[in-house]
């Protein structure tokens, strides 16, 4: 065992605060890693404050991990000690269910293990995430990370580049269409991103007239303010897909009425239970779908497709004593685009 440190909340009601606990030591097949960086996701914020009903405390969140190999097991033949590597939303799976053979580990039938908040078989409690000075990872679970991307801006990826990733990839999202994104937020700007990347016509839906400029920069074609009802209308019955990330309550039919015949919303955000008209969907035989993260064999595809058309997060690095201040600001739709933890602020 090795002694880690961290941040942890001890209840739904308590800020996120200093915790000491302990690392197995990696076992053969296991990759040990020093956390450089670590992404600040709004699920961390939902689980944190138990908002889906699931968290058990202490709870120490954080799956967008980017840091340096310090060990590897005897087993472990794609790792070795100084490289750069990264871990996402999973750190293991039954690996044998028909969902996890064909490399949909967050589909797995049995149960996945996420990288905090599930039970931990190896030390028995929870597991506890990235907002800590390091790791002990399977090396299944384990992705490299491409040199030529900064390791800040590669944090984000892990989970708000690859939970965009994979619906735009699955829905098959490229030239000649027509494609809405909801929210510019963290997994917001990098659906922005990588549909823009795959040659879409991007059209970002936003509730703060703010972002517009930045939305343009980021790689969308058109803004519309989602709160303004005559913006919408002129969408109506045009789009071939749009991604949802909204994290609170908001009108899904507003946005299933601008799907055209056979099209699809899909929705990544986690908010409380949605309203939807049935009408809204029988009469254009519109789809509405959902979409977990990612498998590991994807987010490596993932990785490798930013690597190649130059992607990463837009960042606001924050030491970890800035944390609660984070999330309040996220909640206030303030982050541009997502929060990025420099570990080396957890030693001071
Ligand atoms: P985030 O950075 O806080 O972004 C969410 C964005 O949603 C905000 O920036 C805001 O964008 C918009 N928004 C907030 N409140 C709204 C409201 N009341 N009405 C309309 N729009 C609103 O969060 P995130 O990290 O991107 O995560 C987004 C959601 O996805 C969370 O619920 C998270 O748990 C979930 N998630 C799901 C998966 C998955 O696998 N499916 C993975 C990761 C995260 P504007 O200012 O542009 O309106
Ligand atoms: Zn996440
Ligand atoms: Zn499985």
């Amino acid at each position: 065992m090795s002694k880690a440190i961290g941040y942890a909340a001890q209840s739904a009601q308590e800020p996120l605060a200093p915790f000491s606990f302990e690392r197995r030591e990696p076992g053969d097949h296991d990759v040990a890693i020093d956390i450089l960086f670590c992404g600040v996701c709004h699920s961390d914020l939902h689980t944190t404050r138990n908002e889906w009903h699931s968290t058990t405390y202490p709870a120490l969140p954080g799956h967008e991990i980017v840091g340096r190999v310090t060990a590897v097991g005897k087993h472990v033949k794609h790792f070795k000690k100084g490289d750069l590597a990264a871990v996402g939303c999973l750190v293991d799976s039954c690996r044998t269910c028909p969902s996890c053979k064909q490399g949909l580990e967050q589909y797995c039938e049995v149960e996945f293990i996420g990288t905090y908040n599930s039970p931990d078989k190896h030390l028995g409690g929870m597991t506890y995430g990235g907002y800590s000075d390091h790791v002990v990872v399977d090396q299944h679970f384990v992705l490299h990370v491409p040199e030529k991307l900064g390791p800040a801006g590669v944090a984000p990826l892990l989970c708000a580049g690859i939970t965009t990733y994979s619906p735009l990839h699955h829905w098959k999202v490229g030239k000649g269409q027509k494609v809405g994104v909801v929210g510019l937020g963290g997994l917001g700007h990098m659906g922005v991103k990588i549909a823009h990347a795959l040659g879409a016509h991007v059209v970002l839906f936003t509730t703060s007239p703010g972002k517009t400029e930045d939305a343009k920069r980021l790689g969308a074609d058109e803004i519309v303010i989602s709160k303004n009802p005559n913006e919408m209308a002129k969408h109506a019955n045009s789009f071939d897909f749009i991604l949802d990330t909204v994290s609170a309550p908001h009108d899904v039919d507003a946005l299933l009425n601008l799907i055209k015949l056979d099209g699809t919303l899909t929705l990544v955000g986690g908010p409380p239970p949605l309203i939807v008209a049935p009408f809204g969907l029988i009469f254009k035989r519109r789809n509405f779908a959902g979409s977990l993260i990612g498998g590991i064999k994807e987010t490596q595809e993932m990785l490798n497709f930013c690597a190649q058309h130059n992607l990463v997060a837009d960042i606001e690095v924050i030491p970890i004593q800035k944390i609660n201040e984070a999330y309040e600001r996220m909640l206030r739709s303030d982050v541009k685009y997502r929060f990025v933890i420099d570990m080396a602020s957890l030693k001071k």
